[in-house]
């Protein structure tokens, strides 16, 4: 086995890991069976397909309520995206030129948030950042990663 501290090839199953000195099964940073990174989050390692334990029970709770309700947090941030691109919409289609310049702004803002928060998520959900130009460009494109999920449990 594999320390999931540090990483370490183990004979047998140690209770201390002569290589960090952490008891193995307490990590979450390496798969146990192959040796391969893992996260707090993973609960199959993607190189061997083993189920990793340990740390994963410890990690969960420790981790953020937006780590544990990304599709709410990919939520939040299309509505709070939309919420901050709307002045921008309304202060061009009024045709109010001196709102336009910071009505503007504080779309692109929201924009940012909206990628880089749809690009974290994405990360956790070991998917393809190809979900991106999805959630992008079809307004309801969260909706298919709602149903993806939904499918693959
Ligand atoms: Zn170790
Ligand atoms: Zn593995």
């Amino acid at each position: 086995m594999f320390c999931r501290n540090c990483g370490k090839e183990l004979i047998g199953s140690p209770e201390i890991c002569p290589g960090c000195g952490a008891r193995p099964m307490r990590g979450n940073s390496f798969c146990s069976n192959c040796g391969a990174p893992t996260t707090p989050l993973t609960r199959i390692c993607y190189k061997c397909g083993v189920r990793v334990v340990g740390g994963v029970e410890a990690g969960l709770q420790e981790i953020s309520w937006f780590q544990r309700h990304l599709n709410w947090t990919a939520l939040l941030a299309l509505v709070g995206s939309y919420a901050l691109g709307l002045p921008g919409g309304l202060a061009i289609g009024f045709g109010w030129p001196a709102a336009v310049a910071g009505a503007v702004t504080a779309g692109v803002v929201g924009f940012v948030i909206l990628v880089l928060t749809w690009g974290w998520v994405l990360m956790r959900k070991n998917r393809s950042l190809w979900w991106l130009l999805l959630a992008l460009f079809v307004p309801f494109g969260f909706l298919a990663i709602f149903l993806l999920e939904n499918r693959s449990r």
